[in-house]
């Protein structure tokens, strides 16, 4: 029997580039570094891998240093015809032998990921081909039957099946969102309105998740063209009652491939026409173009590329021989494997209905999410409350915040009011948190009290850290009867949910608090139960990014190792997550803890990896990681140690991490729970024993839990849920970083 060789892995990027791509090359490099596997990597896509030569390039840890924070693609991609030929491929089949390589990572689009799939369902017979010409001897062709493919996403449409998102999506709703933010400013000077053509040919994501995350007015999609033929005048109406209600902007996004229901396509221009022609106002064009692919990816696609990189390379030397080539994806914070051909097959499937003009499938095939985000966006633009929705119930619903600002919080408080009102409720604000509960500082909010707040950063209602206590109860018990209040929503942090579940768990003192109360969970810190994430702790992760990548310029010139203090309290998230997308060489969570030991170790890895040769360390601390090893503590430790082998300074980031205004990601989910948690809090209200419930993404699907099982779930001492799904990623974190164990890797 021939002697199978030892796994050896091929990595190249393909077609269209993203932001995130470089983090996907450097996660499988390092992985693959780790598990003494060789890697090389192929420059240039496809084009990289038929030229061969020096286009294949066996790589070590230092080739792809300092690419994380970088857009693009560092190691190039191109669009490649010859690969789409049988010969191409062929050639391309003896290049990757010849540099033995047996394992291939594709990071690319649909059209990339299609050509993998061609290619692996060739190889066998390019194998035979390659033998009847004389390339490749017979015994060579025996050993390289059992060749691995893996797929990674990486396109900035979020077109693909196999995963939820794909490698530069995120990162691309940032460009959009920055850009129509300053639109929105300028329109609104001039009381303009605006047509902004975003990419997707057959892919409305991020045409509709922008819509969602910037308060525009209409929005255009492939996968659903207005329902009505003369859809010109309805979307005519909804901004001219927007103007009359005394908005000041009107924005129309026209997703590329926008279309109506008969298949024509709808362009921004068209978009411009109609609205000047009915309308009478000044309208202009802004068509987003490769704006959107550029600059530095956000944290999530940083960290996305980072974890599946990790995954591909752990699934192709795990994987059975016989297993099919897979996507690696994710699925809420889960990485998921699907075959190549499926996804490469369904992918295909919704540009065929599209262009087959059934609508209802290509909404159902986008999934569950897409079509919710898409019920609630058309819901949430109404300019006026429905007359339809109108219930003949209605009821009185507080809407406050609770704990620290976050960004996202006024997201989150805009759509729930827009949502109550709409369906016929009356919302009442209550301001500065539970004082303002207290002190009966609660009043009714209308439609137009919350223009504007989609986009901005802090807490509009104002919010505070009070948990009520003794009499304070009776008063908030007063305050219920005399507004008539028939259910709250806490949009807040760790005291929101432990005031909330204090009130109700007090309901048989205080028959006025058995009325629901939902918690929604919006916290930079990401320490709060039921939710995989808290809205704010993403636009703070990418403050943190920033200012880091800010931090780390800085350094050029010097040998210099920086400290770096991020919030969290008692739980790692912030930290962790941060540290995985500037790539720190240590992190120091609460939850892992920091011990003398751990520090004279890593202290000797980075004298180990100064002498080396390395110019810039990173250590990310999480603020309460141990109350003794402090910040200042640990630089000054590192800085004398250091035997001027490099200079150590801190830099403790404060504030800034809950400011600025909420990330695309953070609006978005502002937007989904509120419309969710306002749909519970209607149901429950018309309940004889109304249920309360804090809210979250759990598995990728909004849950919610009741209030009761707060005290199970968490560890209230550390103010953090008993179980933490990220820190599994904690693994990931050490094999990228470039000390310890790891270090010799770089000689
Ligand atoms: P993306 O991967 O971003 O969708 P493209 O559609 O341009 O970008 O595809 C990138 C490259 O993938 C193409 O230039 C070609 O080399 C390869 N490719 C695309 N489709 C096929 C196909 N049907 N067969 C073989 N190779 C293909």
């Amino acid at each position: 029997m021939t002697k199978k060789p030892k796994p050896v892995i091929g990595v190249l990027t393909s077609g269209g580039d993203s932001p995130g791509m470089n983090a996907a090359v450097r996660g499988v490099v390092r992985t693959a570094l780790e598990r003494d596997v060789d890697i090389y990597i192929i420059y240039e896509g496809y084009q990289g891998m038929i030229d061969g030569g020096d286009k294949i390039v066996k790589a070590n840890w230092d080739s792809v240093g300092g690419i994380l924070q970088r857009g693009g693609t560092s190691i190039g991609t191109a669009r490649c015809a010859d690969f789409k030929t049988h010969e191409g491929r062929r050639t391309a089949a003896r290049n990757l032998i010849e540099h033995r390589i047996n394992h291939l990572v594709v990071i690319g689009g649909d059209g990339s990921l299609t050509g993998a799939n061609i290619f692996q369902k060739e190889w066998l017979s390019l194998l035979v081909e390659l033998v009847d010409l004389g390339e490749i001897s017979n015994d060579v062709a025996q050993k390289y039957t059992e060749f691995k493919f893996v797929g990674l996403v990486g396109s900035i449409d979020n077109d693909m099946f196999g995963t939820d998102m794909t490698i530069g999506a995120d990162t691309a709703l940032h460009r959009i969102v920055e850009a129509i933010d300053a639109i929105t400013s300028t329109a609104a000077s001039h009381q303009r309105a605006f047509v902004i053509e975003v990419m997707g040919r057959h892919c409305g994501y991020l045409a509709l998740m922008s819509a969602l995350a910037t308060g525009a007015a209409w929005v255009l999609i492939p996968e659903s063209p207005p329902n009505v033929d003369d859809w010109e005048t309805t979307m005519c109406e909804v901004l001219k009652m927007g103007r009359d209600a005394g908005r000041r902007t009107g924005i129309v996004i026209v997703a590329e491939g926008a279309q109506d229901r008969n298949g024509k396509g709808i362009s921004a221009n068209y978009v411009r026409d109609v609205l000047e022609k009915n309308l009478k106002i000044d309208t202009r064009v802004t068509i987003l173009g490769h704006v959107q692919r550029g600059g530095a990816p956000s944290a999530f696609d940083r960290n996305l590329g980072t974890v599946l990189g990790y995954a591909a390379v752990d699934h192709l030397i795990t994987s059975d021989a016989e297993a099919e080539a897979s996507i690696v994806g994710i699925q809420g914070n889960q990485v998921t494997y699907m075959p190549l051909a499926d996804s490469v097959q369904k992918t295909k499937q919704v540009a065929k209905v599209i262009k087959a003009k059934d609508y209802e499938t290509a909404l159902e095939l986008r999934g569950g999410s897409f079509k919710d985000a898409f019920r609630t966006f058309r819901t949430i633009i109404r300019t006026f409350p429905s007359k339809t929705e109108t219930t003949h119930q209605p009821k009185r619903f507080a809407v406050m915040n609770a704990g620290g600002p976050a960004p996202g919080m006024n997201t989150a408080v805009r759509a729930a009011v827009r949502l109550g009102i709409d369906k016929g409720h009356t919302m009442l604000g209550v301001q500065n948190g539970f004082i303002g509960l207290i002190d009966g500082n609660i009043e009714e909010l209308n439609w137009m009290s919350v223009h504007g707040m989609v986009t901005k950063g802090g807490a509009d209602l104002g919010t505070n850290r009070k948990i009520p206590q003794g009499g304070e109860l009776y008063a908030i018990a007063r305050n219920i009867e005399n507004f008539n209040i028939d259910g709250i929503m806490i949009i807040g942090g760790w005291v929101g949910y432990e005031a909330a579940h204090l009130l109700h768990s007090k309901q048989e003192n205080y028959p006025a608090f058995e009325i629901p109360i939902l918690c929604i969970p919006a916290t930079i810190n990401n320490n709060l139960p039921g939710s995989e994430l808290s809205i704010g702790s993403d636009t703070a992760i990418n403050n943190i990014i920033e200012a880091v990548d800010k931090i780390k310029q800085s350094a050029v010139a010097s040998r210099r190792c920086f400290v770096v203090e991020v919030m969290g309290r008692h739980c790692g998230y912030l930290a962790l997550t941060s540290g995985i997308a500037t790539g720190a060489e240590r992190i120091y969570t609460h939850e892992e803890g920091v011990t003398l030991k751990n520090l004279q170790t890593d202290l000797n890895d980075l004298l180990e990896g100064f002498k080396l040769g390395k110019r810039l360390a990173l250590i990310v601390r999480s603020e309460r990681a141990n109350s003794f090893y402090t910040t200042s503590f640990m630089s000054a430790l590192f800085d004398e140690e250091s035997h001027d082998l490099f200079d150590v300074r801190q830099a403790i980031l404060g504030h800034l991490q809950q400011g600025g205004n909420p990330s695309p990601f953070d609006r978005i989910q502002a937007t989904q729970f509120a419309a969710r948690g306002i749909e519970f809090l209607i149901e429950q209200a018309h309940q004889d024993s109304p249920r309360s419930a804090f809210v979250g993404f759990h598995h990728g699907k909004i849950t919610f839990f009741d209030l009761s099982r707060f005290t199970y779930m968490v560890d209230r001492k550390h103010q953090r849920p008993k179980q933490q799904w990220w820190l599994k990623r904690e693994d990931i974190a050490s094999v990228m970083s470039q000390s310890g164990p790891h270090s010799r890797k770089r000689k």
